[in-house]
């Protein structure tokens, strides 16, 4: 079996990067294939919570980014601001890079610009298909691929919610910009809401969860968006941006494994991004499924199904509760009027649902 790795990660955001760069470290044998060649853009606020920042630091990743002080909700005319410590914006193009840079000087074998699809199932090994670059065998596969189509070959059917809203990002080249370093607005509307922050190198980092009719009224992406921003004091967006999409967000496989196959990240499930905590639950994710690769256990499919419910899906259903409020814009916009009179409220509200949930 000496042509066979310990893993293939197909996927190399933050999930995979860290699954690759964990099992690296114990010694194992892997490679990470991602279709897109680093660094590159991706659809995120960009915000990292403490939580997330410690799973970084243990894999020796360190981003350059902006400290983040506040929180200022915009709804129905009236903002609120919510002080918030710990945590850090920075841009997917510089996190992610960063990701995959840790990984190859820890040995990881690093296959970029190609998507991979998975072949049979050898009975030892399973083949990953290189789009145009031959095939890697491997013992155990591992699927983060995030909200993109799963990989042709992966029998897991994928339930997507119907009312789910899709997302909506661009990084805006506005140095010098309005916004206060530091500073997260988000900015909630009828049929969506969308999160503004500035990044490491000044840009603006926009990004939006949007019903998908909104985008239909507006004729666009950042028409959608422009209009939810226009609700609040904020300053007008250029109307140049590059926009990129996502499918609609809210979704579940039907299991977290098939075989030696296993999905980790916003594969295995995910919810809208209100509670800004999809990177810190794919890092915990990663965490927990490196030492179940890593022992090459034929049980670590059931074993990483219970890890899963433990550490993220919980944790996903508090936000798909919230996400389910804020289809009411009038009742947000009363919270956010309660926020304001009484900021002292906002403390325990933001350590409960959003940045700053711990370990
Ligand atoms: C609007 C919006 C705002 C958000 N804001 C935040 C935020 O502020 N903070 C936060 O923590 N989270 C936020 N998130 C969530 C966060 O972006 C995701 O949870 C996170 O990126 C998940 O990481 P991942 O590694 O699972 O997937 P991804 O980061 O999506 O990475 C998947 C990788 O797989 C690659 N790939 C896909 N298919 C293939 C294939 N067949 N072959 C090879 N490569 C493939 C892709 O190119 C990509 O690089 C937001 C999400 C949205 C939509």
């Amino acid at each position: 079996m000496t042509d066979v790795r310990d893993a293939v990660v197909i996927g190399a955001g933050p999930a995979g990067g860290a699954v690759a760069i964990g099992l690296a470290d114990r010694g194992r044998r892997v490679a990470l294939v991602d279709r897109e060649r680093f660094p590159r853009d991706k659809v995120c606020g960009g915000c990292l919570n403490p939580r997330a920042l410690r799973s970084l630091a243990a894999l020796g990743v360190v981003p350059a980014g902006v400290p983040l002080r506040s929180l200022v909700l915009h709804a129905g005319g009236r903002a609120a601001r919510v002080p918030l410590e710990g945590g850090l914006a920075v841009s997917r193009r510089s996190l992610d890079a960063a990701l995959v840079r840790a990984a190859r000087a820890r040995g990881v074998e690093v296959i970029e610009g190609t998507a991979a699809t998975l072949g049979p199932d050898g009975g030892d090994a399973r083949t990953v298909v290189l789009d145009g670059a031959g095939e890697l065998r491997a013992r155990t596969v591992v699927i983060a691929t995030g909200l993109s189509r799963p990989p042709a070959g992966l029998d897991v059917p994928v339930d997507v919610e119907e009312r789910s809203r899709l997302g909506v990002g661009a990084v805006l080249d506005r140095r010098g910009a309005d916004l206060t370093p530091g500073e997260l607005h988000l900015v909630c509307g009828e049929g969506g809401y969308v999160g503004l922050v500035r990044v490491e190198d000044d840009r603006l980092d926009v990004a939006a969860a949007l019903d998908p009719g909104l985008v239909r009224t507006h004729g666009g992406a950042g028409a959608a968006v422009s209009h939810l921003v226009e609700s609040s004091p904020l300053p007008s967006l250029s109307p140049d941006a590059e926009w990129r999409g996502t499918p609609l967000l809210t979704r579940r496989p039907a299991r977290r494994h098939a075989g030696r196959v296993l999905l980790v990240g916003d594969a295995a499930g995910y919810v809208e991004p209100f509670t800004g905590e999809g990177i810190s639950w794919a890092l915990a994710g990663a965490r927990a499924l490196v030492p179940l690769v890593a022992a090459d256990d034929d049980r670590a499919g059931p074993r990483w199904e219970r890890e899963h419910e433990r550490l993220v899906a919980s944790a996903q259903r508090t936000c798909r509760t919230l996400s389910r409020f804020l289809r009411h814009p009038h009742l947000v916009a009363a919270a956010v009027g309660v926020l304001a009179r009484f900021p002292a409220l906002a403390r325990p509200l933001v350590r409960a649902a959003t940045l700053e949930r711990s370990a």
